[in-house]
């Protein structure tokens, strides 16, 4: 059975078709500039890579290239469209009304429309992913999989926030968290890993990539986590500024005389770890090689770590305990340096790490980096948020 995923971003659409007998990547790709001139799709099949560049003026077009290039004799991987048993969709807001994946009816859709005012820069590209798969593969089931549902087990005390309490009830004003297919994918294989039941650990997953979240997962469900109302809220990231005083936005707009929006385009797309060194939004540039000759790049990097650890002690505090913290993503996964500062100093709470395996842990597996005499297991483990939304698909399509 072959079921095939879909991210769908405003102007961009990746793409996996995966074998669900062995859960293997069959092919792979990405559409970009969707509805801009210069239009390419990049397929990766047989172990090549082909591109097309055609015009695609919206997200049908862009579908039916994909399936298209699935379907060729050269860079194919079926015959035929009917091999593709179902499709998953990444849809990143599903407010209160999902906290689970479901499959895709009138309804559906309904709701995630109902849901842009809350996710205005994704959830109308995921939409339009759902919309165009539709037109074009009229009769093959569509599951959406919420980036938010994971997080739907927080109780009250830790989503809400300290406004008046109407507005949550009449303007949906709240916590969401966001990365939640990522957080329960590493959780899960983190109890994998550890040889255990979910149900028996308290587990901090730290998914660290352009955006960054962190999660408290106590027996196999999310009590709590960074991002909040939007992306915004939580960790300093790639180009977004993390938690601040609301009362700074105000004060920005006077003084550099921005509105709203050039406020919030400064907030999520000009601060960061971009705007803290001045120099790049990538950790590779702001760690790799003599990067901290410049002390603004090691100063951002160590803020981000700083915060991490800010996280985990509230998290292990809010859990009463911890069994074992994640490391995920692109800087998770990769950037030992900020492993190395978010838990150094972190005897008190049991985690001591391994120097050495934290510096040379190999890409692309989990693995264990904290000491034989750590209380707390760190792991690190590469995510696979695909894999989750396949998974979902087969499991709610019934397929
Ligand atoms: P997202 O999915 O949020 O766009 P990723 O999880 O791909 O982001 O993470 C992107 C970040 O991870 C970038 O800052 C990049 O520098 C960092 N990163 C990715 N690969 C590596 C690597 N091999 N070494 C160091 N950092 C890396």
């Amino acid at each position: 059975m072959k079921i095939l995923v879909i991210n769908a971003g405003s102007s961009s659409l990746k793409y996996q078709l995966i074998d669900m007998e062995n859960e293997s990547v069959i092919a792979k790709g990405l559409c970009e500039r969707i509805g801009i001139e210069g239009s390419v799709l990049t397929h990766k099949a047989h172990g090549k890579e082909f591109v097309f560049k055609e015009q695609m003026p919206n997200h049908e077009k862009a579908i039916q290239m994909v399936l298209d290039a699935l379907t060729a004799d050269d860079c194919g991987v079926v015959k035929s469209m009917n091999e593709i048993s179902a499709v998953g969709h990444r849809v990143v807001h599903g407010a209160e009304d999902y906290n689970t994946s479901v499959l895709v009816t009138k309804d559906v859709l309904d709701c995630c429309k109902q849901n842009i005012e809350l996710a205005p820069l994704h959830n109308p590209a995921n939409i339009m992913g759902i919309e165009a798969c539709q037109k074009v593969m009229p009769g093959t089931p569509m599951v959406a999989v919420f980036d938010t549902a994971f997080h739907a087990t927080m109780p009250q005390e830790a989503f809400l926030y300290g406004i008046p309490y109407d507005d949550y009830k009449n303007l949906r004003i709240r916590k969401y968290g966001f990365h939640g297919t990522s957080h329960m994918f590493v959780s899960s294989e983190a109890a994998k890993a550890l040889g255990k039941d979910i149900k028996d650990l308290k587990i901090i997953t730290c998914h660290l990539g352009n955006g960054s979240s962190i999660a408290a997962v106590k027996n196999g469900k999310c009590v709590d986590t960074s991002m909040g109302f939007t992306p915004l809220e939580g960790l300093p990231m790639g180009t977004r500024c993390g938690n601040i005083d609301a009362a700074v936005v105000e004060y920005l707009m006077n003084k550099k005389n921005m509105t709203i929006g050039e406020t919030l385009n400064y907030l999520n797309k000009k601060s960061g770890m971009l705007g803290l060194s001045g120099v790049s939004s990538d950790f590779r540039d702001l760690t790799e090689g003599n990067a901290f000759d410049n002390p603004r790049n090691k100063l951002a990097v160590d803020i981000f770590a700083y915060r991490i650890k800010g996280y985990i002690g509230q998290y292990a505090a809010v859990m009463n305990g911890c069994d074992c913290i994640v490391f995920t993503a692109g800087v998770g996964e990769n950037t030992p340096y900020v492993r190395n500062m978010a838990l150094k100093d972190m005897e008190y709470l049991g985690v001591k790490l391994d120097a050495e395996k934290n510096t040379h842990c190999p890409r692309g597996q989990a693995y264990d980096i904290s000491a034989a005499d750590s209380k707390v297991r760190v792991l690190v483990i590469p995510t696979n948020e695909e894999l989750v939304i396949a998974r979902e698909t087969k499991r709610i399509a019934k397929i």
